[in-house]
């Protein structure tokens, strides 16, 4: 089979790789290579979808706001639907847990955000469903915003293909090869050959770096479990926020006119098709049952998905420092829809060797910050508190 030269090959087409090479196509010829037979089927495809400035790991909260004009402005023709909407943010208290919601709450001011700080009782005003019994004090939270993943993703692909650039699905990158100043990459649907690889394989990305014969970083994935239930009957559920309890046992939201609940889980996993795991799910069930008026007579939906993670949760976005042409664009874990448009941008600029973009830098990002080689390499967990922001969101 011809080899397809091109100026760029992308490994992956979740969020990541469509984003980057939407931003790459505008400089040179971009091969998106997918295992699958579609893009979207892993992460991308059962997140939570929704966005925030004020939660997460630091740098990925600035790659947010760095996000955020892009996801309210798209260019013209990039979409015919918005791509965020209001939803907002709940976060309840226990007895016991006041002290974490104040924190909670100063963490969200210093941040910049506008908050409501309320009482169990109060906290019906945006979620009717809440056991007030169960809590003591809640916060709300506004600027919480529903994301439209699929319309994202199918806004950049289309826009990739208008450029000249390609979605090569069934194409399992399965050997990498450094020849000269190019690399080839071999799949069962073609070679393709390019100066520079984008390695956005989500889950899979340590084993991508392992393939090219490069050092092991420490960016890997922990399942996630969510589970979809019918709301009450007659509710109105559209204007329900995203509902946190602040020790982050669980959350919920409305989705798609049904209520998705996540029990937070965080399992060290192996990349892979990702499911529902049965004890999670009834936790799930549980939680809900506790501590809300809901009753779930069925499981309408369950799925698993994988978050990426690098021990400090951070991004890592830039070249291997043994190999510059090899360039990172991982460890995304709950961020990877609402920070990606910027963190897109980030890669592109290292991908052909430009500057960090000034709105980005401006916010404090350095190559060094960001960089696969920055020595974060430590325990086999890969897990790393973050002190001080909401870990369990996406
Ligand atoms: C339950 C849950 C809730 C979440 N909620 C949110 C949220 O509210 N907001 C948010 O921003 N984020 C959220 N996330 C995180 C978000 O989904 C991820 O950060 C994001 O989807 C990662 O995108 P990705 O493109 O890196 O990964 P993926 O979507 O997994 O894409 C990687 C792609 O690489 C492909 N691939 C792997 N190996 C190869 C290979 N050898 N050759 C070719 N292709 C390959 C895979 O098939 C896959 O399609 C959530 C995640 C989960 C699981």
């Amino acid at each position: 089979m011809a080899v397809e030269v091109v100026d760029y090959i992308v490994i992956g087409g979740g969020i990541a790789g469509a984003s980057v090479a939407y931003e790459l196509s505008s400089k040179g010829k971009v091969a998106i290579l997918e295992m699958e037979s579609a893009p979207g089927y892993h992460s991308t495809g059962r997140s939570a979808a929704v966005m925030s400035e004020n939660y997460g790991p630091a740098l990925w909260s600035r790659l947010v706001t760095a996000s955020r004009g892009f996801y309210e402005n798209p260019p013209a023709g990039f979409t015919d639907v918005p791509l965020v909407s209001p939803r907002g943010a709940l976060f309840l208290a226990r007895e016991g847990e006041q002290e974490l919601l104040s924190r909670q709450a100063d963490e969200l001011v210093r941040r910049g955000a506008t908050i409501d700080v309320t009482s169990a009782e109060g906290a019906l005003r945006f979620c009717p469903v809440v056991k007030s019994s169960e809590f003591v004090s809640a916060l709300y939270e506004p600027d919480c915003m529903d994301i439209d993943t699929n319309a994202l993703l199918m806004g950049y692909l289309k826009a990739v293909r208008a450029r000249g650039g390609k979605l090569v699905a069934n194409a399992r990158a399965e050997t990498f090869e450094r020849r000269g100043d190019t690399w080839v990459v071999c799949t069962r649907n073609g070679t393709f050959e390019a100066p520079v690889v984008v390695n956005a394989a989500g889950g899979w990305v340590q084993e991508m770096s392992s393939l090219a014969g490069l050092s092991y970083r420490n960016v890997v994935p922990f399942r996630r479990t969510a589970v979809v239930f019918d709301p009450p009957d007659g509710s109105d559920i559209s204007s329900w926020p995203m509902t946190f309890d602040v020790a982050e046992t669980f959350y919920f939201k409305p989705e798609a006119g049904k209520i998705m609940v996540s029990p937070v889980d965080m399992a060290l996993c192996e990349p892979c098709d990702a499911q529902a795991d049965e004890l999670e799910v009834a936790i799930a069930i549980d939680r809900i049952h506790r501590f809300t008026t809901m009753n779930i007579r069925s499981v309408k939906h369950k799925w698993g998905g994988l978050r990426t993670f690098a021990p400090d949760h951070e991004p890592v976005i830039g070249p291997d420092p043994e190999e510059p042409s090899f360039i990172w664009l991982a460890g995304q874990g709950g961020n990877g829809v609402m920070g990606g448009a910027a963190a897109a941008r980030l890669a592109a600029a290292f991908a052909s060797n430009e500057p960090i973009p000034a709105d980005i830098s401006a916010l404090g990002i350095t190559a060094e910050s960001v960089s696969p080689g920055r020595g974060c390499v430590v325990d086999a967990s890969g897990r790393k508190p973050v002190v001080g922001t909401l870990e369990a969101f996406g």
